[in-house]
């Protein structure tokens, strides 16, 4: 199949892709799948007015009936599942069985969103005064701007704007520069459903923008656009918060990880390096919850790493859309410049690096496909305390449980940690208070791959946003403290007093 037929199939027109400011190219080859114009800001806030006004009609509709929206967009999705699954690995280069798990994500949270659409609940609340009634109530905030990465082109998307819909909430989105042809994709689905879903649904209920940095900023400065959700770099959240804040915006910040593992002594060592594989060298290290950190007890440091090397020795590497290859490329030459240039500096702290060294330039000279790297550290140095995104997996021993915790938390990230261990106590530990400072903490299971039925998110450098599961759902909605006087009377909280 090649690029046009892949666009095609996902609903694209190629012949309306041809031309514009804006080149979309593919990892798999580093050749120029599209063109597009990208949205000018007159634009964006133009799109955002839509939404606005799409608000005042969608806020009326009752929360089950906008379910039904949402469970016709899982059932479009359904049956685009496998076309927009290849074109996830197209136009950003993880393997197709991960194009394919990202789109069951989609469907997944469509799922969880629906029945949410009659779970919205309030509480009652016990008044003081006699004859009150005291109830929290939560309403539908308005339009919600979704800015997205493009490691997880439409997944994210999806966990936001599944739960935004139900909540009574238009959407804007501003998919990554790198990944605009899935979001197109996406926004043909949603039409789909919304066409089967009759009358009710105004226009401007999700709004697609093209542009990097610029036309984003477009929904952070915007007070029309109250709450904002941005998936990306540490670096992007450091910018996007103050900006909303400083208009009194609500931020959802889902940044950078830097997460890790624990090998304790006891731990079932072919089952740590089954989820190790996974979890580091999967989407060729290009995970938000990628393994990045193995802190390893000195009695088992020596084997794990052995059977690590063995193991990375029989990665497939290649193309993403033949199944047999486990790790894609990178997405692009910064991506590979910062790899190489990390393990520079990890050799200059006294790492011993395995791996790392770039392989089929000759077959695909545009593209930028890497061994993943093992690099056994003397200690956890500056490098190892960055994000590079790559597939960098940093080694170190520890001796005692709280000199390993300690390592753990000591980045300034927290997004998803894990621990591999046959002792109940460890375990336990470790996801106590005294243990994982992170949003996410896993016992036998790899840091990555959350299922939707958890609140997604991290603490510290990370953002502190949750999505998805849980009681996520209230981040999009606005509560309301309401206190009805059936007595006649007036009683004052707290027994005052106030009478001429
Ligand atoms: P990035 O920060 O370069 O870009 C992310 C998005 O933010 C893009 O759409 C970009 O155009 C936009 N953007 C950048 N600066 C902006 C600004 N000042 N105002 C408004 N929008 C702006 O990130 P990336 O390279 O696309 O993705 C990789 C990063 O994303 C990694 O750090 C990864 O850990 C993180 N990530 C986090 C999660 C999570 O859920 N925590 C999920 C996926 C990716």
């Amino acid at each position: 199949m090649d690029a046009n037929d892949v666009l095609t199939a996902a609903g694209l027109d190629p012949s309306n892709l041809q031309e514009g400011d804006l080149q979309v190219t593919s990892p798999i080859d580093g050749q120029v799948i599209a063109r597009m114009q990208q949205h000018r800001r007159a634009e964006a806030e133009v799109a955002v007015a839509r939404a606005a006004a799409a608000f005042e009609t969608w806020r009326a509709v009752p929360a089950p009936r906008r379910g039904e929206l949402v469970r016709l967009l899982g059932e479009e999705l359904r049956t685009a599942k496998d076309p927009l699954g290849r074109l996830v690995t197209l136009e950003c280069g993880k393997s197709f069985q991960e194009g394919l798990g990202e789109v069951q994500e989609m469907i997944d949270i469509c799922d969880f969103a629906v029945g949410l659409s009659r779970q919205l609940y309030g509480l009652t609340i016990a008044s003081e005064r006699p004859g009150h009634a005291m109830s929290e109530r939560w309403h539908p905030i308005g339009v919600c701007g979704v800015i997205t990465a493009f490691n997880f082109p439409v997944a994210p998307w999806a966990w936001n704007a599944a739960l935004a819909i139900v909540c009574g909430d238009p959407v804007v989105w501003k998919p990554s520069e790198k990944t605009p042809l899935t979001a197109l994709a996406t926004k043909a689905i949603f039409d789909r459903a919304v066409s089967r879903f009759g009358g009710d649904a105004p226009e401007g209920l999700l709004e697609v923008l093209v542009g990097g940095r610029d036309v984003g900023e477009a929904l952070t400065d915007d007070p029309r656009v109250p709450v904002v959700s941005a998936t990306g770099s540490t670096r992007m959240g450091a910018q996007v918060g103050p900006r909303v804040a400083a208009r009194f915006g609500r931020s959802i910040l889902e940044l950078g990880g830097n997460n890790a593992m624990i090998v304790t002594a006891s731990a079932d060592l072919d089952l740590a390096v089954r989820a190790i594989l996974f979890a580091a060298v999967g989407t060729a290290g290009q995970r938000c919850t990628t393994l990045r950190r193995l802190i390893v007890h000195e009695d088992v440091r020596q084997e794990l790493v052995q059977r690590l090397k063995a193991a990375y020795e029989q990665v497939r590497i290649g193309d993403p859309m033949v199944e047999t290859n486990l790790v894609g490329p990178l997405i692009d030459r910064d991506a590979f410049d910062s790899m190489q240039k990390a393990l520079q500096t990890a050799k200059a702290e006294g790492a011993t690096v395995h791996g790392g060294e770039r392989v089929l330039a000759d077959e695909a000279p545009w593209a930028f496909y890497v061994r993943p790297a093992i690099a056994e550290m003397p200690s956890q140095t500056g490098i190892v305390r960055e994000e590079t995104f790559a597939p960098i997996l940093y080694v170190m021993g520890y001796r005692e449980w709280d000199e390993a915790i300690a390592i753990h938390n000591d980045v300034p990230q927290g997004l998803s940690s894990c621990v591999f261990t046959r002792d109940l106590g460890e375990a336990e530990r470790f996801v106590s208070a005294l243990g994982s400072d992170c949003g996410i903490a896993n016992v036998n299971i790899g840091p990555s791959g959350a299922e939707i039925g958890g609140a997604f998110g991290g603490e510290k450098h990370t953002g502190g946003g949750r999505e998805s599961g849980s009681d996520a759902w209230k981040g999009y909605m606005r509560r309301q403290t309401v206190t009805v006087n059936y007595s006649g009377a007036l009683p004052l909280a707290q027994g005052i007093k106030f009478e001429l």
